[in-house]
């Protein structure tokens, strides 16, 4: 018997603040941690000593965020299901020394991070947001959610090819916002300016992480709404279905076989090799901690991670009207056709036939449909944090998502109906 579906349209509307509210890693973590606290999880200090104690945990470290919730009288070898997502988005980063300008115009210089579509970041009103760290070791998260700045693309009457030849963009010369007029430029202006709009004396600031985004909120679109419109879908759409399936599944308490997780980090859009990425120990470490806290011994954790499922969701791609011929000819994945399976035989996804098992059961019990998506023969295929997750701890791993146009856009599409029948589909997964 399937259990009637939890989350509807409202989860769908919650994304949408999220999206908006979350214009970098740091602050997508953050805002997951405030849904968890309202939950009633508590974050724990890795430089603390950890207790065996029951209920919601979480431990934050720069974008990253694991999030667990231990049944009462949970044994230590209890296995863990988790949901495994990523914190960040391809966008332009700040550069060390960002105050640079010609010809009137002030400008800041900027790295690309990750494989934006370049194109989807010109002529739009961008705005400015990360995280300032200060003298005294602390960090403080800064967004200036306003027009501030642009990459304004040259005038069709200096290009005349543009529109037959395709546009051709440099990422050195061609993608430095500008964000006003002064000629005199000097060192440290965007830092003074940051330490202003965050209330900070100045000279306090002495490290930033800090990255643009378009400032126009996510919005529904289409003849009935069915669509939604907005940044940062990859991957923050599986950041925040996890994060409501956790805080759903924990609401049940004692009756879980296994330890639910939510699993995001950062980094996964240029490889995951950092200390907050999926191709890092902070996964492993902390679920060791865990049986560790509870009294259990290596060969615990060894059992606990043997029966360890983790679903690893991340955006896919829809069927493109105008380019269906780039999908494999009997794998069109729709919008709003429920989340997708991703396969590749070559392990770029870590999906087999027994996780597709695991998969269809956890959406057959939601009352949830699923599509599958495998690439077409001739087209390379993306990858995610699934293959790395699977081989870096031995934990069977299942490449799960929701089918979006635009990937890597600033302004990315889905369907309205997608995000929660995701969140369903895990919240079933995670109650095992
Ligand atoms: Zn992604």
């Amino acid at each position: 018997m399937s259990e009637p579906p939890r989350f509807d349209r409202g989860h769908t509307d919650d994304l949408m603040s999220f999206l908006a509210a979350s214009p970098t890693p740091y602050h997508a973590v953050v805002n997951a941690a405030e849904r968890l606290e309202k939950a009633g999880f508590r974050q724990v200090a890795e430089t603390d000593a950890w207790d065996g104690s029951s209920g919601g945990k979480y431990v934050l470290r720069g974008g990253a965020i694991i999030a667990w919730y231990v049944p009462e009288g949970a044994p230590a070898h209890t296995p863990f299901r988790i949901v495994g997502a990523h914190t960040d988005s391809p966008n332009l980063r700040v550069k060390p020394r960002p105050d640079s300008g010609a010809h009137g115009w002030r400008q800041v210089a900027v790295e690309i991070y990750g494989g934006p579509l370049l194109n989807s970041w010109l002529d739009r009103d961008l705005g400015l947001a990360g995280r300032l760290s200060l003298r005294d070791g602390s960090t403080r998260l800064v967004n200036v959610d306003r027009p501030l700045l642009r990459v304004p693309q040259l005038a069709i009457h200096l290009d005349r090819s543009v529109n037959a030849d395709g546009l051709k963009l440099d990422k050195q010369r061609h993608m430095q916002p500008v964000w006003g007029m002064g000629g005199d430029v000097r060192d440290g202006d965007l830092i003074a300016f940051l330490e202003e709009t965050a209330g900070l004396p100045s000279g306090e600031v002495t490290g930033w992480d800090l990255m643009v985004h378009s400032v126009e909120p996510p919005a529904y679109l289409g003849r009935d709404r069915e669509l939604v419109a907005g940044p940062r879908m990859d991957n923050l759409l599986s950041v925040h279905a996890g994060t409501a399936a956790l805080t759903a599944a924990a609401g049940r308490g004692t009756g879980l076989s296994h330890i639910p997780v939510l699993a995001a980090f950062d980094h996964e859009e240029n490889g995951s090799q950092s200390d907050t990425g999926a191709d890092g120990p902070l996964l492993g470490g902390v679920l060791e901690r865990s049986v560790f806290a509870r009294g259990g011994s290596y060969e615990d954790r060894a059992r606990a991670f043997a029966g360890t499922v983790c679903l690893s969701s991340d955006t896919g791609h829809a069927v493109h009207p105008n380019y269906a011929e780039r999908h494999d000819p009997t794998h069109h994945p729709r919008i709003d056709g429920g989340p997708i399976l991703k396969v590749n035989v070559n392990n770029r996804y870590a999906t087999d036939g027994s996780g597709r098992a695991v998969f269809a059961a956890a959406c057959e019990k939601a009352d949830v449909p699923f599509q599958s998506f495998v690439s077409n023969n001739a087209m390379p295929c993306g990858t995610t944090i699934g293959p790395i997750t699977a081989a870096r701890h031995g934990i069977r791993t299942v490449d799960i998502g929701v089918a979006i146009l635009s990937m890597h856009s600033a302004r990315e599409l889905c369907g309205a109906n997608d995000p929660f029948l995701l969140a369903n589909a895990l919240v079933a997964f995670l109650e095992g």
